[in-house]
């Protein structure tokens, strides 16, 4: 199937502390979905997850990617498949400049004995760094160290937007990010929608949803999937807030 399928996840940290409790979602090549749902419902987790973080203990389910298994393989084949993962917290990384990491990602992805052009991987860059709204002198920068928080997170949508992955998860990439910001990066994941990718959105708010209007809305709970629904479910749930979901939750399972 043309899909990222996720099919009854169960993670957990540390001592057997479990986060997603059986959680399953499907996210067709091709659509934007969006998963939201409180602080400490599991989203970040699923995030890494799915990234392949070893901190993570996976206890069940699976996840398939366009049909083959990406559990257990190592972040960088995860990435290398296609799944690329924009960190709700992105690290500093001091010494590796920006120009750097992202041509290491990408020649990483050529077959042995095949170099990168670079005079066409600086092009490249400068264009999608204009789109973004990110000066050039960035460029040498050390990866996202003293950057400000919209900083960073435009900074993980140029990686995603020159990495061009199968399926991108984009973890809070509004959170720290002023009303200017928010659109720039909503227009750069917005370029990115089509027919031969999927992007899932993990937001807290619905305000990300009104620039990126998803196809379909998951709400999380307690580390599962509660609730599906089209656009207007991000409204919904502005509008009555979480605990009408957990009001919901307790009606149908007691
Ligand atoms: P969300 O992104 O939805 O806010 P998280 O996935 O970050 O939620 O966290 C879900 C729950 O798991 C929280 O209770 C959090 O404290 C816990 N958790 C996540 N990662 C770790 C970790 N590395 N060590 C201990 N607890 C963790
Ligand atoms: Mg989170």
């Amino acid at each position: 199937m043309n899909a990222l399928e996720i099919k009854d996840l169960q993670a957990s940290v540390g001592d057997d502390q479990e986060i997603l409790k059986g959680l399953s979602l499907t996210l067709p090549k091709g659509e934007v979905h969006a998963l939201m749902g409180p602080n400490g419902s599991g989203k970040s987790t699923l995030a890494k997850v799915l990234a392949g973080h070893e901190e993570y203990a996976v206890t069940g389910g699976e996840v398939l990617m366009d049909g083959s298994p990406i559990l257990g393989m190592e972040p960088d084949e995860i990435s290398r498949a296609g799944l690329f993962l924009a960190f709700q917290y992105p690290l500093e990384i001091p010494g590796v400049s920006i120009a750097n990491f992202i041509r290491a990602a990408l020649q990483s992805r050529l077959g042995e004995g095949e170099r990168l052009d670079a005079s066409r991987y600086y092009k490249d860059l400068y264009a999608k760094m204009d789109e973004i709204g990110i000066d050039r002198k960035f460029t040498s920068r050390a990866l996202n160290e003293g950057f400000s928080g919209g900083e960073k997170k435009r900074c993980e949508i140029l990686q995603m937007s020159m990495l061009q992955p199968t399926y991108s998860i984009l973890d809070e990439t509004d959170s720290g990010l002023d009303i200017d910001a928010l659109r720039i990066v909503a227009e750069g994941v917005n370029a990115m929608r089509g027919e031969e990718r999927g992007m899932l959105v993990i937001t807290h708010y619905q305000r990300l949803l009104e620039y990126i209007v998803p196809d379909k809305v998951h709400v999380v709970w307690d580390g599962r999937i509660v609730h599906s629904g089209g656009k207007e479910l991000a409204l919904e749930l502005e509008k009555k807030g979480y605990d009408w979901v957990k009001e919901e939750l307790v009606a149908l399972i007691g």
